[in-house]
């Protein structure tokens, strides 16, 4: 297929245009995808404001690069592959597909061992120019990309949830939940959501969410949560303890990439709890260790992408269980995509928005 298409090019932090572009060609053992939808990240905004994790600073590399499509959580349908593609992954021309946001190495020594979510090269849809991302017509999945059939009967961008799903999967295994914990789980957006029902399908004695918004809370809810705590409006440490006859919670997973959430999970764990930390934090986070140590030897966690956890999460989506409408807030045109990053910005009254190419 040959022609131009739209898509959104980042040219640096806050310098990202709609511009028209080739349509991408399919290599060898490659596979060239129509775009379907595509959610917006708390990465992508991240990314957009120019973090020092993206961009580098004094103690470390600029990770991202600029002239790259950028979009990570996607779904969309194979317009053209070959036989090796096809026979690869087990797809044909029509399939819906999702591919996992890292594109693993194979070779590294994370690869080798099966962490391939740790890959070293650790290339990403969407932020380098390799692998050009979502935000576009077309896109196209290199050979070594994790590709996914996912089922036609579920709206695109509920399809494309389930990466950030995924992730809140792969964060919930590390907690190793047992059947007679209390759990925590701070922050109800898109990742917090998924921690919940990830959280739920574990099944644990109390299944207690945090968050500053009702509505949010409303979802949590949904999604299998026990108890909502309002933190804006309830003592959250207090409550916790009087939910657990004063020893705290098992299992604290924090979701919500506020720096305040930190201090709060480790005065609300018991002794021996366990702290998985997904979030991605903008600024420094300053903690008493000795928490850690001295005073209830924790084991502390922290948890990146979705490492085996995208067959579940597509299973999850395509049960229904989820109340994805609720998750899924808004959708929005690919010319309208600074409306969209605005509005994951603001946070107030968005929990998932993606952008329909
Ligand atoms: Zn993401
Ligand atoms: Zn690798």
């Amino acid at each position: 297929m040959s022609g131009k298409m739209k898509a959104v090019i980042c040219h640096g932090p806050m310098d990202y245009k709609l511009e028209e572009v080739d349509i991408p060609k399919a290599g060898p053992g490659e596979a060239l995808v129509r775009v379907e939808a595509v959610g917006i990240c708390a990465s992508d905004l991240k990314c957009y404001h120019g973090a020092a994790k993206f961009w580098g600073d004094a103690n470390r590399p600029a990770w991202a690069e600029t002239e790259v499509i950028p979009g990570h959580e996607f779904v969309g349908e194979i317009v053209e592959l070959d036989e090796a593609a096809a026979k690869r992954w087990n797809v044909k021309v029509g399939d819906r597909v999702v591919a996992e946001q890292i594109v693993p190495c194979g070779e590294c020594r994370y690869c080798r061992r099966g962490d391939y979510h740790m890959c070293a090269p650790h290339t990403l849809f969407g932020f380098q120019r390799v692998t050009p991302g979502a935000m576009a017509s077309y896109m196209v999945f290199p050979v070594e990309a994790l590709v996914h059939k996912i089922s036609k009967s579920v709206k695109p961008w509920h399809a494309a949830y389930v990466e950030p799903l995924s992730c809140a999967l792969h964060a919930v295994e590390r907690a190793n939940i047992r059947f007679d914990d209390v759990v925590v789980v701070a922050g109800a957006g898109p990742i917090g959501l998924g921690m919940v029902a990830g959280a739920r399908a574990k099944n644990p004695r109390l299944l207690v969410v945090l968050d500053f918004d009702d509505r949010k809370l409303a979802v949590a809810k949904k999604c299998g949560a026990d108890i909502t705590i309002n933190v804006g409006k309830e003592d959250a440490i207090q409550k916790v303890l009087d939910l657990t006859e004063g020893y705290g919670a098992d299992i604290y997973l924090e979701g919500t990439g506020h720096p305040a959430a930190v201090p709060q999970g480790l005065k609300m764990l018991r002794k021996l709890g366990t702290f998985v930390l997904y979030s991605v934090f903008k600024e420094d986070v300053t903690v008493d260790w000795s928490i850690i140590s001295d005073d209830k030897e924790l084991d502390v966690l922290g948890a990146h992408l979705g490492q085996n956890c995208w067959p579940a999460a597509i299973k999850m989506i395509e049960s229904g269980i989820l109340p994805l409408d609720e998750i899924c807030t808004h959708q929005f045109p690919l010319a309208d995509f600074q409306k969209g990053l605005d509005m994951v910005d603001a946070g107030t009254e968005s929990i998932k928005v993606s952008l329909i190419p």
